[in-house]
């Protein structure tokens, strides 16, 4: 039988109801209150998410944790701002009046984290709630599952289950708490449990944001600096393993500088040299998705790397020089650290290729030439990305961060997270000193002028 969530929803209502997350002074000690929480307990969740699949420290302190603390600390610097009622222009008709738009918290938000980067991924999308006013059901991926029981346990030694609560689980512990009603629905993971949560959310008329994934592309064009732009595709492709949302999933590298652009990708990882005790490097999630990924690999001609370890879960950085858009691998996220390179003579038909496929979450764009880069960003349709840079875009909180289409509904970071939580009422606030007759009876056009 499915678990039953029903108490803790009701709960958390009731919590909500009672108007405690909604003084800004409230969310402000919340939010401080979990920073403090989160450094002190940065050593146990640094070797949680070792214990998983090989985090380094530093990389759990860049790209999880400090990408939250930089999200709490714009929230605690900002709330107060982003709370307040925002003046609109009234229309003749209504005068004399005010108008203006209200942000009030959605309400109870349940948040479904994705396993990647379990830290910034369930954390993130917390502050961005707890800023708006909302209370907060986290479900954490159970994938890496000494992370998902440390968040648990941080968590409700430092909040009430009726403002933070923590259920842990997996397929069956979602779909129950799916069968919920909640004010609004944070989904981080791959698109086809998207579907599912926009489906039970549908049912119950609920908003959602969903973080969805997808085949992000990188052209390397023919003028670039291509030593800066192979370091910096080198570190985005295989940070974490390339089990990354935003990592470039495949290459489109113009013809004319294949040769180059793959001597100096080969050199770059060869120097960067990626072993999991160099702390530059993860393992693979678990065998599933190991094998997933030596299966993708099948009949191509590898031009690097290739080989896996069953054992220790660690998959070579892996570079194809020779694909094409049929090839299998390039049908569904690699979500791994291969990368498919694709020559192109004409960037007409690598953009024609790239809009026939869903619109991915990033896309990015090596070029020093300004046309190429005006178009590619005109004809192309993304969730978010960079130009000369790749991944680096979500560590800028004062961009959205989200998807277009099939890679995700919504957006967050700074006051796009606010907003995610958040509506925004709208208040025509009449004076009574003056009424313009108009709409009362007797009725006439004339009147009106007409
Ligand atoms: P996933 O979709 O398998 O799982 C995500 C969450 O959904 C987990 O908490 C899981 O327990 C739950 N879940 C799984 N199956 C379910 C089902 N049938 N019904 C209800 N809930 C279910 O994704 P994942 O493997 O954790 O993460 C990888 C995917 O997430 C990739 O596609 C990646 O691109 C995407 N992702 C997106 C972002 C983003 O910010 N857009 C970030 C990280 C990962």
């Amino acid at each position: 039988m499915n678990p039953d969530y029903s108490l803790i929803v009701s709960q958390q209502r009731a919590f909500f109801n009672s108007n405690a997350t909604k003084p800004v002074a409230f969310r402000v000690q919340q939010l401080r209150k979990l920073k403090v929480t989160l450094q002190a307990n940065e050593q146990a969740l640094m070797e949680a998410i070792d214990s998983d699949f090989k985090k380094s420290e530093f990389d759990t302190y860049t790209n999880e944790l400090m990408l939250v603390y930089s999200d709490i600390n714009e929230a605690i610097r900002n709330v107060k701002k982003w709370t307040r009622k925002k003046r609109t222009r009234t229309n003749l008709i209504n005068f004399p009046a005010k108008s203006y738009v209200i942000p009030e918290p959605l309400g109870v938000s349940l948040i479904i984290g994705a396993w990647n980067y379990p830290y910034q991924l369930s954390f993130a999308p917390m502050v961005a709630a707890i800023a708006a006013g909302c209370t907060v059901i986290l479900k954490p991926s159970e994938l890496p599952a000494a992370t998902s029981k440390i968040m648990a346990k941080i968590m409700s030694e430092t909040f009430p289950q009726e403002y933070i609560a923590v259920v842990e689980g997996s397929v069956a512990e979602t779909t129950a708490l799916l069968e919920q009603k909640f004010d609004t629905i944070f989904f981080t993971g791959s698109v086809p449990v998207g579907r599912i949560v926009y489906q039970a959310a549908a049912k119950q008329l609920t908003p959602v944001t969903l973080e969805l994934g997808g085949k992000s592309p990188a052209f390397v064009t023919e003028n670039c600096n291509l030593n800066m732009s192979v370091k910096r595709l080198v570190w985005a492709k295989f940070l974490n393993a390339g089990q990354t949302c935003i990592a470039p999933d495949y290459v489109l590298v113009h013809q004319s500088v294949k040769h180059a652009f793959l001597d100096a990708l080969t050199e770059e990882i060869r120097q960067s040299d990626f072993k999991i005790e160099n702390g530059n490097y993860v393992q693979i999630i678990n065998e599933r998705n190991g094998e997933r990924l030596a299966a993708l690999l099948g009949q191509n001609t590898i031009h690097f790397g290739g080989t896996y370890n069953r054992e220790t879960r660690y998959f070579e950085p892996t570079v194809l020089a020779d694909s094409s858009f049929d090839d299998s691998i390039m049908q569904e996220e690699i979500f791994g650290p291969i990368l498919p390179v694709i020559a192109y003579n004409d960037l007409s038909e690598a953009i024609r290729n790239v809009k026939e496929r869903p619109k991915p979450l990033s896309c990015y764009i090596f070029t020093s030439d300004s046309q190429i880069k005006q178009r590619i960003l005109s004809e192309v349709s993304f969730g978010g990305g960079a130009v000369n840079d790749a991944i680096m875009h979500v560590s800028n909180s004062h961009l959205p961060f989200g998807g277009v289409g099939e890679s995700g509904i919504g957006s967050y970071h700074g006051i796009a997270g606010f907003n995610a939580f958040s509506h925004y009422k709208s208040i025509l606030d009449k004076s009574t000193w003056f009424e313009l007759n108009l709409k009362y009876s007797p009725h006439s056009l004339k009147k009106l002028n007409f």
